[in-house]
């Protein structure tokens, strides 16, 4: 099977598909890997790292040329996948809902596209699970880059000319991402405090040494939907929230938000009255950015100053960690590609439920029914 990975053209991707080592490994599998010039320089991966590995370096046309699998990180520009074999599959977080022009156009081209982003969040798919991977690190970036803006220092230091306390930190929304920037607060040293719509997550807040603020007591809550994501929850229990969180948030120092519920744009957190009710100096960090926010005011990739509160959102947060979101990126693209290899077949050959899951194009047509109808 001849897999190609390609150099990432979005502006601001500086991830990469494949490195040496998942090279390595499809190579073993019995795949041909062909990587575009330059894929992994961004990720600080040189094209001889991966000639070492086994890949022969060309051109995109080069490397394209017959194709029968190509990995990406975010979805390839049709024109680019001229001369692929017919029917190649398109391996990559393809984003429809925001992309579906490029989507239809997989479909025109014949081509089979798979979006990792919707591989189910079941036991035996977790080592492919591009999210969870990829909101790991953003979770631990977005309190990194908090400090690096905060004017102050997150852990309590007594010294000779005086003690400094520690940062309060607060995180909305413990998912993947919420639950490593607790994590991450915690070994920095701050103060720490977090809050979901899931009860479930009440326990774990409280194993990482992390202080939970929930609504108690409002009927309608439900919180927990499909696969353990959250569900929009009723307008009292949204009314009580605010609440809670306008008297707690006034006492934060940094503010990480990750909320997100699926299909839906990111729900609204933070106003700018809450806002204006910190302390001058405190940071909030939106990791919602690219989902429209959980925060009024979030301006992706700039950081916005309001009330003297810093704000900040990146529209692409993993990839302020280039080498290590390439690093388990490209492993979940193996863990994937291995786990369906037939040797037989000679590539891989996918199940129902995880085929069905993830597979949006198909002999010439979308087929994903959350794109029908
Ligand atoms: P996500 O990125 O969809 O959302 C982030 C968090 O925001 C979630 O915890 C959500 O409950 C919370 N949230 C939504 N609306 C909110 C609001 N108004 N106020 C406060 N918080 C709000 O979540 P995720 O990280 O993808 O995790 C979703 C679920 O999937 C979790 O139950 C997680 O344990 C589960 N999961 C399972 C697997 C697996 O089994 N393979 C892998 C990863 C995650």
């Amino acid at each position: 099977r001849r897999i190609a990975v390609l150099r990432e053209r979005a502006p601001g991707e500086t991830r990469v598909a494949a490195t040496p080592e998942t090279v390595r490994k499809l190579i073993a599998l019995g795949a041909e890997v062909r990587v575009e010039t330059g894929a992994g320089v961004s990720a600080s991966i040189a094209d001889a790292d991966y000639q070492t590995a086994g890949a022969m370096i060309g051109s995109a046309a080069e490397v394209l040329g017959g194709a029968q699998i190509v990995l990406g990180v975010q979805g390839p520009g049709p024109a680019l996948l001229q001369g692929v074999a017919p029917g190649a599959w398109v391996v990559a977080i393809l984003d429809p809902f925001a992309q579906r022009t490029q989507i239809d156009a997989y479909a025109a081209a014949g081509l089979e596209s798979l979006a990792m982003e919707f591989m189910p969040r079941i036991t035996r798919a977790q080592s492919m699970d591009v999210l969870s991977s990829q909101s790991n690190l953003a979770g631990y970036k977005a309190v990194i880059a908090s400090a690096d803006v905060y004017g102050r220092a997150f852990p309590m230091m007594m010294t000779a000319a005086g003690t400094i306390s520690a940062a309060k930190v607060f995180v909305m929304g413990v998912g993947v991402a919420g639950l490593q920037a607790i994590a991450t607060a915690r070994r920095l040293g701050a103060q720490v405090s977090a809050t979901d719509v899931r009860a479930a997550t009440k326990e774990q807040i409280q194993s990482l040494g992390a202080k939970p603020i929930f609504v108690e007591n409002v009927a309608g809550i439900v919180g927990e939907g499909a696969g353990g994501y959250a569900t929009e929850m009723s307008e009292e229990y949204q009314k009580a929230q605010a609440e809670l969180v306008s008297s707690h948030i006034a006492k934060q120092d940094i503010v990480i938000t990750t909320a997100l519920i699926p299909g839906r744009a990111a729900p609204r957190l933070v106003t700018d009255p809450q806002i204006a009710t910190m302390k001058p100096g405190s940071v909030i960090f939106d990791l919602a950015a690219p989902q429209g926010g959980n925060v009024e005011g979030t301006v992706a990739d700039q950081i916005v100053e309001r009330h003297g509160v810093k704000i900040i959102g990146y529209s692409n947060t993993p990839a302020h960690l280039p080498a290590d979101a390439s690093a388990l990126y490209a492993r979940n693209l193996f863990n994937f590609l291995s786990a369906f290899w037939d040797q037989e077949a000679g590539g891989p050959v996918l199940d129902v439920e995880i085929g069905e899951a993830i597979r949006l194009t198909q002999s010439g047509r979308v087929v994903h029914p959350r794109l029908l109808g």
